[in-house]
C-alpha cells in the first residue's frame, strides 16, 4: 500500500492542491490552492488532510507520530519561501492554525494565531518590527492558545483586558501602548498560573498543540450540533491549515477585513464587507470593535481597494459563484488569506443565480443548482402584511443582517430559546452579540437581534446561512440579563420589554417592533422566481404532485405547481365538522349492517366525501387525484377511554337503540396491542366492504358530476396496506361493482384507475404479480420505512433515534430522508419486479420523503414517476427533482 499522503503545500503561483481537493483538503485548504494557482497573493503554507483527522481520532485523540517529522519538512519549505525561521530570535516566523472542512462551519471550530512566539522570541521581534506590534502579538497569543488549547475561560482574559483599558481610560484595544500591552501580559500569565497552566516555550510543542486542538475541535459541541442542524453528515472530518502569519495589526496602513463579491443578503452585485484599520482577523468576525464599511476602503487605501477589486473579480468568475474572501493589508500589501462560496439569504441566491447567468459566468443549469432548496424555503416564509402599519411601534432601527419577517416572544440566551422553542412557542433571541455557542439557540429562534457587531458579525452570517430575519448592532438597546429585560427610549419615554413579551424584527429595513405583527404569505408566481422555476420545471423529469386532504388545499398545491394529487388521505375529511365524525361513529358503533342505522350513516359520510370530492376534482380540473381508501384503525375515530368514552357510549346508546354495555362491548372490542399492524389499510376494507363501497362510489358519483358539468376527471382510486394478491383482488372487486353501479345509475362512464400503495415488504416482494392487477403503485414509505426497519414511526423520535442520530448510530432520521440502502432496496425491488410485470406501470411516492430533496434524488435515479408531498413543500421538490435530474445527467457524461 503506498504511504498516505498527509500535507500538501501552497504558496504564490503555485500549490500541490485545486478547488476539486475539497473532500481531502476541506474547503479552506482546497480554496487556498486554488488562489495560489491563480497567482493571488497567499501567505505560503499548507494543509494537514482530512485523512489526518481520521487518523487522529483512530489513534486515540493523538497526532500520528510520524507527522511531526512531515510538518516540519513542511515548515522547512515555507521559511525558504519567506526568508525567516520559525522559532528564531531574529527572524522569526510565525504561523496560523485553522481548521477547515471540506462543507463550511464558520466559526464553529477552531483557530490559533500567531503561533511561534515566546518570552524571548517576542523581544526580537519587537526589535525587528516594534515593541507594540510584538506585545499585541504576544497577548493575542496568549489569549488563543489559552483558550482554544489550554480551556482557560476566555472570560478570564477578557477581564483583564477591560480592567487594563479601564485603569488607562480607554475604550478601544489599539489605543494602549507597549508597556500597556507588556502589562497585560504579565497579567494574562497571571491567568495561567491560576489555571495551573502555561504556555509552552518551544514553538514546535505550540504548532503541535494548536494543530491537535484543530482536530479536537471537529468534536466539540458546538461543531456537532451545527452538523446536526444542518444535516452535514459522511465527512472525514477537518483539515488543518498552517499558513504563514501576516499582520493587520502593523499600524495605520495595516488592517484586516472581510467581503462578499455580491450582498449576500439581498444579491445587489456591489463589493459587500467590512474592514477594521490596525487589527487581525478575529477582531472583525467577532464583532468586538464596529468594523467600518469595505467602500470606505477606497478613501483609505485607494490602490489596495483597486487590487482587492480586481482580485475578488477574477475570483467569481474563476469559481462560478459569489465568493466570501478574507483578507489581510500588512504595510501597504494585500493579503488574500482564504475564499469560498459564500452563504446567503433565499433573496440573495436567486437573484446571484439570475444575474450569473445573465452575465454569461453560469448557464441555466448551473444556476438552478445553485438555489438551494432551504433557499426556496425561505422565498416561500411569510412576510409582514405592511411595513407602514407597524411604524408607530418601532423600538430601534439597527443593521438590516438577513431580511424577513419573524415574530416571536423575546429570550435573550440561547438556552431559553430551546427551553421556549420545545414548549411549542416561537421565540425572537436578542443578545449583545452572539458567539459560537449559541447556534442551538440561534437555530431554535425565528430571528435573532444583537445590539453590538457588524454585518460579518457572527449573528450576521450565521443568520444569513440559515435565511433567519436578523438585525444587527442595535446599540440602543439595553438588556439586563439578570432581570431578564430589554430597556430602550420610545417617543422620549423609556420603555422595558420583559422575557416572554412579543416582538417583531424586519431582517429586510433592520427594524425591531415591539409587539406580534401580522403576516402574510408571499408571492409564488411570476418575477425572478417564475423564471428560475421555468428553467427547473424543463430540467425535470420527475412530475410533483400534491399530498391533500382538501379543496382549498388543492388550489394551494395547484397554485405551488403540483401536477395533481398523490395521495389524498380520505379519513382527515372526517374530522372537520361535528356531524361528520358524528356520522362517523354511528357507522362504526352499529353493527348490523343492514341495520337502517348503519345505512343512514353509510348515506350520510357517503354524501360528505362526495361534496369534498367535487369540490378536490373541480380544483384539479384536467389532472390526476389520487383518493385513497380508509386507512387508519376505527379505534383513531374514537375518543381516548376516560369520561369523554363514556359519555359517547350512552350518546351513541340512545342514538342507536342499544344498551350502553352493548356499545361499550363494541367500541373498546377495536382497541388492538399493536394497532399499527392490526386492523386498518385493505384490511379495514375487506372486514367492512361497506366502507370501500361507500367510498368508491362517493369518489365516482362526484367524478360523474364534474365531469357532466363540462370538468375533466381523472380518479385514481387507490388502496392502502395491500400485502398479497387476494386482498387486492377482493377491493378491486368491490370497487368495480360500485363504478358499475354508478354508471348503471348516471348514464355516465367516467374512466378509473384502482393502484396500491406499496407500503409493506411483502408488497414490494410481491410487485410483479400485484402489478398485473394494479394500473399504479405509490410508495408509502413512512409505513413501508416503520415496516421495513421495524421502527415505531410514532415514538421512535422520543425513545431512541434522537440518540441514534447524535451519537451516529445512524446518519439521519430514516422517517426524514429515506434509507437509501434498506428502505430504498425495497423500493428497488418493487419497481424492478413490478415494470418487469408491466412496462406503463405508473410509479410515484407519497410518504413524507417526497419532499425531502436528498429522497427526490433516489427516486429520480429509480425511475419513479412522480414524487408527491404537501402543498407547501411542492415547489421545493420541483427544484430538488431538477437538481437531481441536472446531476445525473453530468454523471451520465
Ligand atoms: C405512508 O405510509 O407513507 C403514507 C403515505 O401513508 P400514511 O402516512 O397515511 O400512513
Ligand atoms: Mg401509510
Amino acid at each position: 500500500m503506498a504511504p498516505i499522503r498527509r500535507i500538501y503545500g501552497f504558496a504564490r503561483g503555485s500549490s500541490d492542491g485545486n478547488k476539486s481537493m475539497k473532500e481531502l483538503l476541506g474547503g479552506k485548504g482546497a480554496y487556498l490552492c486554488e488562489m495560489a494557482r491563480c497567482g493571488l497573493n497567499v501567505p505560503p503554507g499548507f494543509t494537514i488532510t482530512t485523512e489526518v483527522c481520521e487518523e487522529f481520532y483512530a489513534n486515540g485523540g493523538m497526532l500520528p507520530e510520524a507527522l511531526k517529522t512531515e510538518v516540519k519538512a513542511a515548515v522547512a519549505v515555507v521559511e525558504a519561501d519567506m526568508g525567516l525561521k520559525f522559532g528564531d530570535v531574529n527572524t522569526p516566523l510565525l504561523v496560523s492554525v485553522r481548521s477547515g472542512a471540506a462543507v463550511s462551519m464558520p466559526g464553529m471550530m477552531d483557530t490559533v494565531l500567531n503561533l511561534g512566539l515566546n518570552d524571548a522570541i517576542v523581544e526580537g521581534f519587537a526589535a525587528k518590527y516594534g515593541a507594540r506590534f510584538a506585545m499585541d502579538c504576544y497577548r493575542r497569543l496568549m489569549q488563543m492558545f489559552g483558550d482554544v488549547v489550554l480551556e482557560i475561560p476566555h472570560e478570564a482574559f477578557e477581564a483583564k483586558l477591560a480592567a487594563l483599558k479601564g485603569r488607562k481610560g480607554v475604550q478601544y484595544d489599539v489605543q494602549l501602548d507597549a508597556d500597556d500591552l507588556r502589562e497585560l501580559i504579565a497579567a494574562y500569565k497571571q491567568v495561567y498560573a491560576e489555571h495551573k497552566q502555561e504556555l509552552p516555550q518551544d514553538p514546535w510543542q505550540q504548532l503541535y498543540l494548536g494543530i491537535n486542538a484543530v482536530f479536537k475541535s471537529w468534536n466539540i459541541p458546538r461543531a456537532i450540533k451545527y452538523r446536526e442542524i444542518n444535516k452535514i453528515t459522511g465527512l472525514k472530518g477537518t483539515a488543518v491549515n498552517v499558513q504563514t502569519m501576516v499582520y493587520g495589526n502593523m499600524g495605520e496602513s495595516s488592517g484586516t477585513g472581510v467581503c462578499f463579491t455580491r450582498n449576500p443578503a439581498n444579491g445587489a452585485s456591489e463589493l459587500f464587507g467590512e474592514f477594521l484599520i490596525n487589527a487581525q482577523g478575529e477582531d472583525v468576525v467577532a464583532g468586538i470593535r464596529t468594523p467600518m464599511p469595505i467602500k470606505l476602503m477606497a478613501d483609505v487605501m485607494p490602490p489596495i481597494y483597486a487590487e482587492l477589486v480586481a482580485n475578488t473579480t477574477m475570483l467569481e468568475k474563476h469559481m462560478k459563484d459569489m465568493q466570501d474572501v478574507e483578507f489581510t493589508v500588512q504595510e501597504g500589501r494585500l493579503f488574500m488569506l482564504q475564499c469560498r462560496s459564500g452563504k446567503r439569504t433565499g433573496t440573495a441566491a436567486l437573484r446571484i443565480a439570475l444575474e450569473l447567468q445573465a452575465e454569461g459566468i453560469i448557464d441555466r443549469d448551473e444556476a438552478v443548482l445553485m438555489v438551494e432548496p432551504r433557499h426556496l424555503d425561505q422565498l416561500l416564509h411569510p412576510q409582514f402584511e405592511s411595513d407602514k402599519g407597524y411604524a408607530k411601534d418601532v423600538i430601534t432601527r439597527g443593521l438590516a443582517a438577513s431580511p424577513g419577517a419573524a415574530v416571536g416572544r423575546l429570550v435573550f440566551s440561547a438556552a431559553e430559546a430551546e427551553e421556549w422553542k420545545a414548549r411549542g412557542e416561537r421565540v425572537i433571541l436578542c443578545r449583545h452579540e452572539t458567539s459560537p455557542e449559541d447556534v442551538g439557540g440561534m437555530h431554535a429562534a425565528e430571528g435573532i437581534v444583537t445590539c453590538r457587531g457588524g454585518m460579518t458579525s457572527h449573528a450576521a452570517v450565521v443568520a444569513r446561512g440559515w435565511g433567519k430575519p436578523c438585525v444587527c448592532g442595535c446599540e440602543h438597546l439595553h438588556i439586563d440579563l439578570k432581570t431578564k429585560t430589554l430597556t430602550f427610549e420610545l417617543h422620549g419615554a423609556e420603555v422595558r420589554l420583559r422575557e416572554g413579551d412579543w416582538v417583531s424584527l424586519n431582517g429586510t429595513s433592520g427594524e425591531v417592533i415591539n409587539g406580534a405583527q401580522p403576516l402574510k404569505a408571499p408571492e409564488v408566481t411570476g418575477g425572478d422566481l417564475g423564471k428560475l422555476m421555468a428553467w427547473v420545471d424543463k430540467a425535470r423529469r420527475l412530475r410533483v404532485l400534491a399530498n391533500v386532504d382538501t379543496p382549498e388545499d388543492a388550489a394551494i398545491a395547484r397554485a405551488n405547481g403540483a401536477q395533481g394529487i398523490g395521495l389524498c388521505r380520505t379519513e382527515h375529511m372526517f374530522f372537520s365538522t361535528h356531524e361528520r365524525i358524528a356520522a362517523m361513529r354511528r357507522m362504526i358503533a352499529e353493527e348490523e349492517l343492514a341495520s337502517s342505522h348503519k345505512l343512514e350513516a353509510l348515506e350520510a359520510l357517503k354524501a360528505f366525501q362526495r361534496e369534498d370530492f367535487e369540490g378536490i376534482f373541480k380544483a384539479m380540473d384536467g389532472l390526476p387525484v389520487t383518493i385513497r381508501l380508509l386507512d387508519p384503525p376505527l379505534h383513531e375515530f374514537l375518543p381516548q377511554e376516560g369520561p369523554a368514552m363514556a359519555a359517547l357510549c350512552r350518546q351513541l346508546a340512545g342514538e342507536l337503540g342499544a344498551s350502553v354495555e352493548r356499545v361499550e362491548a363494541r367500541l373498546n372490542g377495536l382497541r388492538e396491542v399493536n394497532p399499527m399492524m392490526g386492523l386498518r389499510g385493505c384490511r379495514l376494507g375487506i372486514v367492512h366492504p361497506e366502507i370501500t363501497d361507500m367510498q368508491a362510489t362517493a369518489i365516482l358519483e362526484a367524478a360523474t358530476r364534474v365531469a357532466a358539468a363540462g370538468g375533466h376527471v381523472h380518479p385514481h382510486i387507490m388502496v392502502p396496506l395491500v400485502a398479497t394478491t387476494d386482498e387486492m383482488d377482493h377491493q378491486l372487486h368491490v370497487i368495480h361493482a360500485a363504478a358499475k353501479r354508478v354508471a348503471a345509475a348516471t348514464g355516465e362512464k367516467v374512466p378509473y384507475k384502482v393502484g396500491t400503495m406499496i407500503e409493506v415488504p411483502r408488497a414490494a416482494l410481491q410487485a410483479g404479480p400485484l402489478a398485473e392487477r394494479a394500473d399504479f403503485f405509490s410508495f408509502g414509505t413512512n409505513d413501508l420505512t416503520q415496516m421495513t426497519y421495524g421502527i415505531s414511526r410514532d415514538d421512535a423520535q422520543a425513545k431512541f433515534l434522537t440518540t441514534y442520530t447524535h451519537n451516529g448510530i445512524l446518519q439521519s432520521d430514516p422517517f426524514d430522508t429515506l434509507d437509501v440502502v434498506g428502505v430504498g432496496e425495497m423500493v428497488r425491488i418493487a419497481v424492478e419486479r413490478g415494470r418487469a410485470a408491466k412496462p406503463d406501470l405508473e410509479l410515484g411516492i407519497c410518504g413524507e420523503h417526497g419532499g425531502d430533496p436528498n429522497s427526490i434524488a433516489f427516486f429520480n435515479k429509480v425511475g419513479l414517476d412522480y414524487v408527491s408531498c404537501s402543498p407547501l413543500r411542492v415547489p421545493i421538490a420541483r427544484l430538488a427533482a431538477a437538481q437531481a435530474a441536472i446531476k445525473a445527467a453530468a454523471k451520465a457524461k
